[in-house]
C-alpha cells in the first residue's frame, strides 16, 4: 500500500503547469499544483499573445493566464504556493521537499518553465531597477520619451522592441548578426517601425551610469572590433531564457544548458518523473506547445499510475 499523498504534484503554474492540472483534475488524479510566485509563469509578463488560435487580434497574456486558472479551478484542481527545494525518488513513490516541508507523490511532473537570461555586461546587476530590465511589459511606461536599447535579436527582444515604442523616443535594438532570428511577421514589423533603430553585428561591451541610473551602453562592432557610445535610459535584455531546473539536476539526465532530456512523450530519465513546457528539450517553446506537453504528461503520468497500482 503507498503512502503517497497525491497521485501528481505539478510544480509550476504557468501553461504547462495548468494544462497538466486541467487534465490530470479530469482523470480524478489526487493532484496538486505548486507554484512559488504568481500563476501563469511568463505569460504574466507578456502584454499581448497573437498566435493562441482562438483570439484574432490576440489575447493579454495576463488574461489568458486568468482565464486558464479558472478552468482548473472549474475541475477541481488543488493549488498551493511555494519553492521546491527537492525531489527524492524513492521508486513507488517521490517525495518533494516544499519549503522544508515533504509531501509525497506518486508522480511529479516539471513544469517550471524558464527565466530570461542575463547579459552578463559589467554593471548589469548593479543597475537592475535602475534602467537594466527583463521584462518590457513590467517597466515600458518608466521611460516615456527617452532613448532606449533592447538587447537580442529573438521573438522576445522584437516584440518588446515594437512594444516599447509606445513609450520611449527611440528603441535601438542591439543583435549580434547580421539577421533577426524572430519569426519574420515581427522582423517586417519593426522593420517599419521609425522609432527602432537596428544596431546589426553588435554586442554591449560596457554599460556607463551616473547617480540617476543607466545612461549609456558602448556597443562593438563584432565585425570590426570599433566601439562606439549610444546614449540611454532603459536597456531591456532579451537573449533567452534559462531553465528552472536547478532543484532536479541531480536527479534526472539533463543538457549542459540545464534542459530536462524529455522527448515528446515528457518521460524523463526517472520514471514517474515527467517535465512538460519550456524546461524540457524540444524544438519550439510557445504556450501552444506548453500546452500540449501539459496534456501527454498528465496522460502519461496516469498511465504510470495505472501500471503502477496493477
Ligand atoms: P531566443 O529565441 O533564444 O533568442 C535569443 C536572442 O538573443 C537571439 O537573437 C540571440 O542571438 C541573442 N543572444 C543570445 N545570447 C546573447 C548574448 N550573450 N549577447 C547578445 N545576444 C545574445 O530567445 P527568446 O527571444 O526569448 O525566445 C525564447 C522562445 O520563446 C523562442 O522559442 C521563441 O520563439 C519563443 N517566443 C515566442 C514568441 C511569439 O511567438 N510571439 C514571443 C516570445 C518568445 P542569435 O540569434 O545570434 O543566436
Amino acid at each position: 500500500m503507498s503512502n503517497a499523498e497525491y497521485d501528481v504534484i505539478i510544480i509550476g503554474g504557468g501553461p504547462a503547469g495548468m494544462t497538466a492540472g486541467l487534465y490530470a483534475s479530469r482523470a480524478k488524479l489526487k493532484t496538486v499544483l505548486i507554484e512559488k510566485g504568481i500563476m501563469g509563469g511568463q505569460m504574466m509578463t507578456t502584454s499581448t499573445i497573437e498566435n493562441w488560435p482562438g483570439f484574432p487580434g490576440g489575447i493579454g497574456g495576463p488574461e489568458l493566464m486568468m482565464r486558464f486558472q479558472e478552468h482548473c479551478v472549474e475541475y477541481g484542481l488543488e493549488t498551493d504556493y511555494g519553492t521546491v527545494e527537492k525531489i527524492i525518488d524513492n521508486g513507488a513513490t517521490k517525495t518533494v521537499v516544499i519549503d522544508g516541508k515533504e509531501m509525497i507523490c506518486k508522480t511529479v511532473i516539471v513544469a517550471t518553465g524558464a527565466v530570461p537570461s542575463k547579459l552578463g555586461a559589467e554593471g548589469e546587476a548593479a543597475l537592475v531597477g535602475k534602467g537594466v530590465s527583463y521584462c518590457a511589459t513590467c517597466d515600458g511606461a518608466f521611460f516615456r520619451e527617452v532613448p532606449i536599447a533592447v538587447i537580442g535579436g529573438g521573438d522576445t527582444a522584437v516584440e518588446e522592441a515594437i512594444f516599447l515604442t509606445r513609450f520611449a523616443s527611440k528603441v535601438t535594438l542591439v543583435h549580434r548578426r547580421d539577421q533577426l532570428r524572430a519569426t519574420q511577421i515581427l522582423q517586417d514589423r519593426a522593420l517599419a517601425n521609425d522609432k527602432i533603430e537596428v544596431a546589426w553585428n553588435s554586442v554591449v561591451d560596457g554599460l556607463e551610469s551616473d547617480n540617476t541610473g543607466l545612461t549609456g551602453a558602448i556597443l562593438k562592432d563584432t565585425k570590426t572590433g570599433e566601439t562606439r557610445k549610444i546614449e540611454l535610459q532603459g536597456m531591456f535584455v532579451a537573449v533567452g531564457v534559462t531553465p528552472t531546473t536547478e532543484f532536479i539536476r541531480d536527479l534526472v539526465d539533463v543538457t549542459d544548458d540545464g534542459y530536462i532530456k524529455a522527448g515528446e512523450d515528457t518521460k524523463t530519465s526517472v520514471p514517474g518523473i515527467f517535465s512538460a513546457g519550456d524546461n524540457r528539450t524540444t524544438v519550439l517553446r510557445q504556450v501552444s506547445t506548453a500546452v500540449g506537453d501539459g496534456a501527454v504528461a498528465a496522460i502519461m503520468a496516469e498511465r504510470y499510475i495505472t501500471e503502477l497500482d496493477d
